[in-house]
């Protein structure tokens, strides 16, 4: 009898030796095993999660925000512009609403950026579905597939920065209906249930460009167009203010020049390419154009292109076509001539000269902004009309017939106005620099 409980014992032992080492093996194995994604919620027939549980912030939201250098604060990084004295008032990036109109390769990481950045209300429009075509760009994850972008787009930005409302529609906006809708939350979207700050265009194809520039010119709504190439080495973002700068009716699209066979591009069954890397940039300069116009900080660019493959960067600005198709785009132009015409001339002296330097706090190596505000260089025009290294998408439409009625009396007197102008303006400038810095441009 106690021989039989001796040997029990020794089995269960064993047994239980075996069991311990069994399972040490199994846990190692799981933490070297490969990730494996959980099944997509719509398709799974059990939720791994409670749907709650998903949507749940990973921090309250805050209500103030503080410049405190403390591990735990989202801000405090944002916060320090305005202590080295780029941005004077930061907190007043939570007031913005920003729409982005489609959230793909460039749209899906604009709405990141902004996210992170603190803005105070996205509105998301796309009618997209994530696709597994669509991760050699950021942003978006392979268990997301199948999701609507912009769906998949909030439950991931909530969880960065949940002091962010986000709305979305999941729909095109080119449709009658949802035109209507679209111009209803530029009116009334913002967090005051007004008109918003900013559209900031990133979709991929003309006739949702088109109902953007529609859309903005119907409401006075300043708005950004971006776009990459098919081939994924060139793209470019553009700032739009009805009546002030050119809109996407105005003038052929403007696009860097490449010179690559365009024969290559859009054959039958050869998809467009796209690069992580450009949709980034595009993305960044998009970002940083909207940063630079909600907070006022340095100099708004109307054009910005990029080259990859030369890593170039031409800057342009593009005048208003006053026989532009678009009705709305001739109301505003006139809107804004009658506007500066009655506007009193202002001599802008820039920053007082006073204002002691700001250096970061902690600023042992002795690091010092370098004054950026010296002229920039002569633009190199080519033969098109615009800065080396762009062109338009197709030919530009001919003059006005008003512009070409003119007597040559009539255009030489317009192009005495136009340089008494420029000059007028030179010499505001060059007040405002001191006199100094300019002088072989003013009157080179
Ligand atoms: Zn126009």
């Amino acid at each position: 009898m106690k021989e039989d409980v001796e040997n029990l014992t020794r089995q269960i032992d064993e047994l239980s030796a075996r069991l311990r080492e069994a399972i040490g093996r199994s846990s190692e194995q799981m933490n070297n095993a490969p990730y494996q994604p959980k099944a997509h919620p719509k398709l799974a027939t059990t939720s791994a999660a409670p749907p709650a549980a998903k949507n749940t912030p990973y921090r309250q939201k805050i209500e103030k925000l503080s410049g405190e250098v403390v591990d735990s604060n989202p801000y405090s990084r944002l916060m320090a512009l305005q202590r080295m004295g780029i941005v004077k008032d930061y907190e007043k990036i939570r007031k913005k609403t920003v729409a982005v109109v489609g959230v793909g390769g460039v749209g899906s990481v604009v709405a990141e950026m902004l996210t992170r950045c603190g803005i105070g209300k996205l509105i998301l429009f796309d009618y997209d579905k994530v696709e597994i075509a669509n991760m050699n760009r950021l942003f978006y994850q392979p268990n997301q597939a199948g999701l609507s972008k912009v769906e998949a787009a909030r439950d991931t930005l909530v969880h960065v920065n949940p002091d962010v409302q986000i709305e979305v529609h999941n729909f095109n906006i080119t449709t009658m209906d949802n035109f209507i809708t679209f111009i209803d939350r530029l009116r009334h979207g913002s967090l005051s249930n007004s008109k918003i700050d900013l559209v900031l265009s990133c979709v991929d194809n003309f006739e949702a460009r088109m109902a953007v520039n529609m859309a903005c010119n119907e409401e006075n709504q300043i708005w950004m167009e971006s776009g990459v190439s098919e081939n994924a080495v060139s793209g470019h973002i553009q700032f739009i203010e009805p009546g002030k700068t050119a809109c996407f009716a105005c003038v052929p699209p403007l696009v860097v020049a490449s010179n690559i066979d365009e024969r290559t591009l859009k054959r039958e069954g050869v998809c467009a390419a796209s690069l992580p890397t450009t949709m980034a940039v595009v993305a960044g300069f998009l970002v940083m154009n909207t940063l630079k116009f909600l907070l006022n900080f340095g100099e708004v660019s109307h054009y910005v292109g990029y080259n990859a493959l030369l890593d170039f960067f031409p800057r342009e600005s593009i005048k208003p076509n006053p026989s532009c198709d678009d009705d709305h785009c001739k109301l505003r132009q006139r809107e804004y001539q009658e506007r500066i015409a009655n506007e009193p001339v202002e001599i802008d002296f820039g920053p007082d000269l006073d204002e002691p330097e700001v250096l970061h706090e902690e600023n042992e190596w002795g690091i010092e902004l370098v004054d950026e505000s010296a002229p920039a260089p002569p633009k190199v025009e080519s033969s098109s009309g615009v800065a080396q290294g762009l062109k338009f998408a197709y030919d530009p439409v001919s003059k006005t017939p008003e512009e070409e009625d003119l007597s040559p009396a009539q255009a030489a007197a317009n192009d005495l106005m136009q340089s008494i102008k420029e000059k007028l303006v030179e010499e505001a400038s060059q007040q405002k620099n001191g006199g100094k810095k300019n002088l072989d441009h003013a009157f080179g």
